[in-house]
């Protein structure tokens, strides 16, 4: 069982001031685009055993619940257990351990900290799944921290593979509420296309858009934290007077015209300033697209990846090319948007 799920770019992402709860209101306009992470999900003989796997059910002693890591199953009362393979951007071969927070935010966890893993987990207690054993085969495209929701897809692919593999019946709906349980970001890629959110960002609304739009992203070496990108968000705006997050009425406006023109003018990101701060560097990034005809240059989400929309398929294979050629950033990937939400590729039956 194949699972496909896209990355995103926030066209707006207008952010408001820390609420005591800890967490930001956001307005924020997402994309999928057609980077993508691929999850493969296979079902392992119960009595064998993987020797080179992380234990992913392994008690951790630190936890206070270790039955739960922020209100989702962990693992350690079930009888389910999945192991993970990571391979393509973010994988690390020599992450054999037992599941630990890394100190590294680009790399990608294979424990019970892989967020694909929890979502294999959430789907087992509401599939009332108590005994299996599942190998994940993760094929990353999407840059790991790099704002793009890389982390995301993998959990909203998560979701649809064991819900097939597990027959677990769950509707949009239901697999919507899963999704939101496991963070913000992870509803958006179950549906992909374009989409505005509010609240933390998980309350999706269609929005009209036109047009296919053309992008090139810019990926940095190494990630940034969401959580420290919001913090220095929150530095830069103390003493500011902020009511609310940044409405989207230019940016949706600009998509139902289909214009690239329009919806790169109108770009917003209120994160930007703190990516900026946390990575100077991007600043010339920024720069150097602008300068090489994009309509619009953003970062995307937290960073530290840079977000460029062409004026159409064919400025885009240039301006990538030329990006790369200047030898500004790591990698450089074309993609379009919108793209679909994750989506079964291929069954157990091969179909
Ligand atoms: P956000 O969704 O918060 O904007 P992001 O898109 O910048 O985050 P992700 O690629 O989702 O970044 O990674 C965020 C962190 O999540 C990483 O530091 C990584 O250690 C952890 N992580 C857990 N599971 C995964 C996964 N399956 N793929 C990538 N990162 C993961």
């Amino acid at each position: 069982m194949t699972v496909r799920a896209p990355a995103k770019v926030n066209l707006h992402l207008g952010v408001g001031p820390l609420r005591p709860d800890g967490y930001h209101d956001v307005i924020t306009v997402l994309q999928a685009v057609s980077l993508f992470d691929d999850l493969t999900a296979t079902t392992l003989d119960p009595t064998t055993a993987d020797p080179t796997a992380a234990d992913p059910t392994a008690a951790d002693p630190t936890a206070a619940d270790p039955t739960t890591i922020d209100g989702v199953p962990s693992g350690d009362q079930d009888g389910v257990v999945v192991t993970v393979e990571v391979s393509g951007e973010g994988a690390d071969p020599t992450a054999r351990g037992p599941a630990t927070t890394t100190p590294d935010v680009s790399i990608v966890p294979t424990g019970r900290d892989n967020i694909a893993v929890r979502a294999a987990h959430l789907v087992a207690e509401a599939a009332g799944i108590t005994s299996e054993r599942v190998h994940l085969t993760l094929t990353k495209g999407i840059p790991v921290a790099a704002g793009m929701a890389g982390g995301s897809a993998d959990a909203a692919a998560a979701l649809v593979a064991f819900d097939a593999l597990w027959q677990a019946g769950l509707d949009r709906v239901a697999l919507a509420g899963l999704a939101a349980r496991l963070g913000s970001d992870v509803p958006f890629p179950l549906t992909g296309g374009t989409a505005l959110g509010t609240g933390r960002g998980e309350q999706l609304t269609d929005v009209l858009a036109t047009g296919e739009y053309h992008w090139v992203f810019a990926l940095a070496d190494g990630g940034l934290s969401t959580p420290a990108v919001y913090a220095e968000f929150d530095k830069l705006s103390e003493g500011r007077l902020r009511t609310g997050p940044t409405p989207a009425d230019d940016v949706l406006a600009a998509l139902r015209t289909g214009d690239p023109a329009q919806l790169g003018a109108a770009l917003v990101n209120d994160l930007q300033p703190a990516a900026l701060r946390l990575r100077p560097a991007l600043r010339r990034v920024l720069e150097t697209g602008r300068e090489l005809g994009a309509v619009g240059a953003i970062v995307s989400g937290s960073g530290p990846t840079c977000a460029f929309l062409a004026a159409g398929a064919t400025e885009s294979v240039e301006l990538a090319a030329s990006l790369a050629g200047m030898g500004v950033a790591r990698a450089v990937r074309r993609a379009s948007g919108p793209a679909a939400g994750a989506r079964v590729l291929e069954g157990p039956d091969g179909a």
